[in-house]
């Protein structure tokens, strides 16, 4: 053991340059939601390296404008020349260096990105998966539901209707479990056909597919409810973002009126969170990991959503790195037999392209939690020519 002394420190390895990738795909024909038309798909991914060339891979969710330079500008020069591994320390000093640059405004996509690349890092060099560093992978595959079902440019009504329920149906049988998009207000109709869509879904996948609804804050708070009473009679599993994400007193309304279960948290702070968890407003909360904070503050909002009962489903929307991480994330939720992933299916070529391998389902419907270490996705960066943003725009 006498050489034990000199062994006493380990070198790590250090944080060597950290990278912003932005990317984007025009979609050929462009899709809609409750709150914008979609007519291209980016990414903002993170690449941190360390001095022994280890990589890491983190996403941004949101626009590209701003969050790049915050993560360039701002956050690099914190982690640079930083033990990786040290993943909370490094996500507080990045907090706190966010909160006081931007008062009260935290810019948490950008903080998520770089976290997301240090759990990677941080998996990678210990040779483990973020799961197993997040105190253990309790499941290695999770079922997913299938979010799509959007609006087209110039469709009638009854056009729409019959092609997102042909949708959901192939969907269904895919899956088993889809997600519909509500708010059609949008496209100059009202909650009434908002409604008959959900019947007409339905009706399509039959009465033992779980069926969520997702209305993207579409409403007030009174519509809101009018709506989820009348989606009560087709079963649904749960009404998410019935209302905009400011309105917590509307949430815990809606909690309280309405049969169904409500859902939300994607356009939440952590502190937000907290306090609608607090108040008794959600049924199951969804925190992004590319946007709430990283797996950091994820898996703190899921330890407080567990402790009080409530069911985890994050939303996922992003490349393979989202995708990732999220699965991370899922296999350690507790209390939970069988959580969710939300799973992806409107056009986005950066899905497709980015990643090595796929995430690819089951004939049950599941997904498989990635067993590499780190995030266990590995990232095909000869595509990134097809889809970088050069210049910011
Ligand atoms: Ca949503």
């Amino acid at each position: 053991m006498a050489d034990a002394v000199g062994r006493g420190v380990m070198s790590k390895a250090t944080i060597r340059s950290v990278e912003t990738v932005p990317l984007r795909s025009t979609l050929d024909e462009p899709f809609g939601y409750a709150q914008a038309w979609v007519e291209e798909r980016t990414a903002l991914l993170v690449r941190i390296e360390t001095d022994d060339g280890t990589v890491g891979w983190g996403e941004c969710w949101g626009p590209i404008a701003g969050t790049r330079e915050i993560v360039t500008d701002l956050l690099a020069p914190i982690v640079e020349g930083r033990d990786p591994t040290a993943v909370e320390q490094l996500y507080r000093e990045m907090y706190d260096a966010g909160r006081t640059a931007y008062q009260s405004i935290v810019p948490l996509p950008a903080i998520s990105g770089v976290d997301l690349a240090l759990w990677d890092l941080r998996g990678k060099l210990a040779g483990e998966s973020v799961a197993s560093l997040l105190g253990g992978r309790r499941r290695e595959d999770v079922r997913a539901y299938a979010t799509g079902h959007y609006f087209k440019h110039d469709a009638p009504l009854a056009e729409q209707y019959d092609r997102i329920a042909a949708e959901a149906k192939a969907n269904a049988d895919r899956l088993g479990a889809v997600k519909a998009k509500i708010g059609l207000s949008f496209l100059g109709y009202g909650p009434d056909e908002d409604v008959e869509l959900v019947r007409r879904i339905r009706e399509a996948v039959g009465e033992d597919v779980p069926l969520m609804v997702d209305a993207n804050y579409a409403y007030d708070a009174a519509t809101a409810r009018r709506v989820g009473r009348a989606i009560e009679d087709f079963d649904v599993y749960w009404f998410e973002e019935p209302v905009p994400p400011e309105d917590h007193d509307g949430y815990a309304a809606l909690r309280q009126a309405l049969d169904v279960r409500v859902a939300g948290g994607e356009c939440h702070t952590p502190a937000e969170l907290a306090d609608l968890l607090g108040d008794g407003a959600l049924d199951v909360v969804q925190p992004d990991v590319c946007n709430v904070g990283g797996i950091t503050a994820a898996d703190g909002i899921a330890t407080q959503a567990q402790a009080n009962g409530i069911p985890v489903v994050p939303h996922v929307w992003g490349t393979p790195v989202a995708i990732a991480a999220s699965l991370q994330l899922i296999a350690t939720l507790e209390g939970q037999t069988s959580p969710w992933l939300e799973f992806d299916n409107s056009s986005n070529p950066l899905r497709e392209d980015l990643g090595v391998g796929s995430f690819d389902v089951s004939e049950d419907g599941r997904v498989s939690v990635p067993e590499g270490p780190g995030l266990g996705v590995e990232i095909d960066e000869d595509a990134f020519e097809r889809y970088r943003i050069e210049e910011p725009s």
